[in-house]
């Protein structure tokens, strides 16, 4: 079969032709039909996260077939699967804990200790087939394969982290990088989650037009030099109650923090990379809360499937790739120069 494959870091991926994987006993092999291309992609290519080794510390073996947002159809499934067959429309959540972890007992299946994580230390979904070795991350799913693989890592990781703000209608929710493939589900989500007022942040024209059309309220050019006017003025001199920051470099956290209402929550999300320095007295004495959010969990992946599935969302898929042109794609990311969510059709 032909999958797009890391051959060595910070090199393109190469297309190449390999084995067919076996199918897993407690999982399924899919047919890919549509792989997303995450801003995570670009960072893998290039050997990891900032100090986080794709090799050492992620225990990746080279070469690897990347793409960790996958949908298709179920090929065949392993001899102990109930509740899945042959030919049905499944999204899979890439972030497959081994189930007996301190972190997988107490549903924390995003923290596993041992994790399998589909085109990241495993290979994944730039391929025509993947090995899903737990049925339980496989989901059903009515959408398109183009809108489903989305589900799978920037949905997930968006809802995650929304949850966790525990968002009511009196908060104004602010996203930085509002009109990428996070920020483009992040506006929708947080509505669907209780943020009446939503303020979407980006660089650019386009991205700021895709997150309008997507459902924020305001959107502001972070370039602009009105622009910490403009989010006083459209709190009330409050600020954001919520920050969600899917970039978290050194640039937005110090931009963004000092902007946080008293008693805020700031998401950091994205993985950028950079470095948090703030004024703890200011942060302590306003009650500002800084927190994380990574992926999400199985049973926030099954909510968000069921969500879904009623068609509350609109599309987030911007343009497609061949499998052959997925590099173009994470380029695309590279440069910033994407809005929305590009998908590999297979
Ligand atoms: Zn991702
Ligand atoms: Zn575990």
């Amino acid at each position: 079969m032909k999958a797009a494959r890391l051959e060595s870091v910070g090199k393109p991926l190469k297309l190449m032709d390999i084995d067919t994987p076996p199918v897993p006993k407690k999982g399924a092999l899919v047919r890919v039909k549509a792989a997303g291309v995450c801003h995570s992609d670009v960072h893998l290519r290039d050997g990891g996260y900032g100090k986080i080794d794709i090799v050492k510390d992620l225990g990746a073996k080279l070469p690897i077939t990347l793409g960790h947002e996958i949908a298709g159809i179920v090929e065949e499934v392993g001899e102990d699967v109930r509740g899945l067959s042959s030919g049905d429309r499944v999204v899979v959540n890439p972030w497959i804990g081994d189930g007996t972890c301190k972190y997988c007992l107490s549903g924390l299946t995003n923290l596993c200790d041992s994790p399998v994580n589909l085109g990241e230390n495993t290979d994944g979904g730039y391929a025509e087939l993947v090995a899903v070795p737990d049925s339980s991350y496989i989901a059903k799913t009515g959408l398109s394969f183009s809108d489903a693989a989305p589900l799978s890592c920037s949905g997930l990781t968006v809802f995650s982290a929304l949850k966790k703000a525990s968002l009511n209608p009196s908060m104004v929710l602010l996203l930085v990088g509002a009109g990428g493939g996070l920020g483009s589900m992040a506006v929708q989500l947080g509505k669907l989650l209780g943020a009446p007022t939503i303020i979407g942040v980006d660089t650019n024209t386009k991205a700021l037009n895709l997150a309008k059309s997507l459902g924020a309220d305001i959107t502001l050019n972070v370039n602009d030099p009105d622009f910490e006017k403009e989010i006083k003025s459209t709190t009330d001199g409050y600020g954001p109650d919520v920050i969600v920051d899917f970039n978290s470099s050194t640039q937005t956290l110090s931009k963004f923090i000092p902007l946080l209402a008293k008693g805020g929550r700031y998401i950091m999300v994205g993985l950028y990379g950079g470095r948090l320095e703030y004024d703890t007295p200011n942060l302590i004495n306003y009650q500002k809360q800084i927190s994380t959010s990574v992926v999400g969990t199985l049973k926030e992946f099954r909510e968000l499937i069921a969500l879904s599935d009623k068609k509350y969302l609109k599309s987030t898929v911007t343009s497609l790739f061949k499998l052959g042109d997925v590099n173009k794609a994470i380029d695309n990311l590279k440069k910033g120069t994407a809005q929305g969510r590009q998908i590999v059709e297979i």
